[in-house]
C-alpha cells in the first residue's frame, strides 16, 4: 500500500498564480478605481470592458450551489458568484448601503476580463430571491465535497479559501494594535491604515505558520496519528500546532509531538506547503506547514486534555512517497 500525500488544498489559486506584463492582474488602484466608478456613477464607463464578480460570504460560508453529477459521483458545486446589478438589487431590497469599502479586491483575469472581489454580507438581512440554488455553505464540507484530482475545482476551493482568509483579517483587524484607533481598509482591501496622525501604521495581513507532522517508526515502518476529542468518532489525523515565538519550525514539530504524545522526535525533513482558512477563527491567515519527523523514542504517553487518543498505525508495506 501507499498514500499520496501530494494533494494540496486550497493551494493553486489561479487568480493568484497568473502573472503577465500585458495590464493583467489589474493592480488595486485601478480595480479600485473601476468599482468606484460602476457603484457609485452607473453610467460611468471607466475600464467598460470588465465584468465584476462579487463572491459574498455570510459567517466564514461562501455563496455556492451544486448541481447533480452523472453516474455515482457526488454532486458538483460551483461559487456563486454574483454581478454588481445582482449585489446593488439584493442591498437595496434588504435597505442597506453597498459601500465600496466593504468589498476586498481578489485579483483580475485576462482570460475572462473579469475583476474579482469578495463582501462579507453576516450582518446583512439578504435575500437571494430567484437565485434559486444558491445557499452559504462551510468552507470545509465544499473541500470534502471537492474532487482532488479536478483542477478546476481545486482552484475554485482556493479562491473561496483566499478570499475567506482575507475577509475574516478584516474582522479581526478593525482597530490599530499600536493606538486603538479604527482601521480603515486601503488598496482595495489589501491592507489597512490607521487614521492617528500621530500613529499611521499600516496594517496588512499576516501568515500564522501551522505544523503538521507524519511521526514515522522507521524501524517498525509505522507512523503516529492521534484524534482529538471534538473531532469527527474514528478521525485519526496526524499531529498539528502553531509555532511559538523564538522557535524554527522543526522546533515546533518536535515540542508539539513531545507535549501531546512524550514522543521524541529526531530527524525533521520538510515535505510542502499549504494555506489553512479554515483553522480556528480568529487566526484567518494561516499556512500549514508539513513535515516527516522521525520518532527517536516509541513509548505513547497520551494528553488527555489535547487528544482522546493516538495510535500507531501500520503502514502495511508501507511506503509514503515523497516528491
Ligand atoms: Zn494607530
Amino acid at each position: 500500500m501507499s498514500i499520496n500525500v501530494h494533494s494540496h488544498a486550497f493551494a493553486g489559486n489561479p487568480l493568484l498564480s497568473k502573472f503577465s506584463f500585458s495590464g493583467h492582474p489589474l493592480p488595486p488602484s485601478a480595480a479600485l478605481e473601476a468599482l468606484n466608478a460602476r457603484i457609485g456613477l452607473p453610467n460611468t464607463h471607466s475600464y467598460p470592458s470588465l465584468s465584476f464578480k462579487v463572491l459574498p460570504f455570510r459567517n466564514g460560508r461562501p455563496l455556492a450551489s451544486s448541481e447533480a453529477s452523472s453516474g455515482d459521483s457526488p454532486p458538483i458545486w460551483h461559487l456563486g458568484w454574483l454581478g454588481l446589478d445582482d449585489l446593488r438589487v439584493i442591498f437595496d431590497n434588504s435597505g442597506a448601503q453597498l459601500s465600496v469599502d466593504s468589498l476586498v479586491y481578489l485579483n483580475s483575469s485576462a482570460e475572462d476580463d473579469a475583476v474579482y472581489w469578495a463582501i462579507d454580507v453576516s450582518a446583512e438581512v439578504i435575500e437571494l430571491g430567484s437565485k434559486t440554488g444558491l445557499r452559504f455553505v462551510e468552507l470545509r464540507t465544499l473541500m470534502v465535497a471537492t474532487d482532488w484530482s479536478d483542477l478546476q475545482a481545486m482552484g475554485n476551493l482556493a479562491i473561496a479559501g483566499h478570499a475567506k482568509a482575507l475577509l475574516e483579517w478584516h474582522n479581526v483587524s478593525r482597530f490599530c494594535g499600536h493606538c486603538g484607533e479604527k482601521t480603515v481598509p486601503m488598496e482595495a482591501g489589501r491592507r489597512k491604515q490607521c487614521p492617528n496622525g500621530s500613529c499611521k501604521k499600516r496594517i496588512y495581513p499576516r501568515v500564522d505558520p501551522v505544523v503538521i507532522m507524519l511521526v514515522i517508526d522507521r524501524e517498525n515502518d509505522r507512523a503516529l496519528l492521534a484524534k482529538r476529542p471534538m473531532r469527527l468518532h474514528r478521525l485519526y489525523t496526524c499531529l498539528s500546532g502553531f509555532t511559538e515565538p523564538g522557535e524554527s519550525l522543526e522546533e515546533a514539530v518536535r515540542r508539539e509531538t513531545w507535549e501531546e504524545t512524550r514522543v521524541e522526535v529526531g530527524e525533521v525533513v520538510y515535505h510542502s506547503s499549504q494555506p489553512w482558512p479554515v483553522g480556528p477563527s480568529g487566526i484567518p491567515c494561516q499556512l500549514m506547514v508539513g513535515f516527516f519527523a522521525y520518532a527517536k523514542s516509541l513509548e505513547i504517553t497520551v494528553d488527555k486534555k489535547e487528544l482522546e487518543g493516538a495510535l500507531t498505525s501500520l503502514m502495511l508495506s508501507g511506503t509514503v512517497e515523497k516528491k
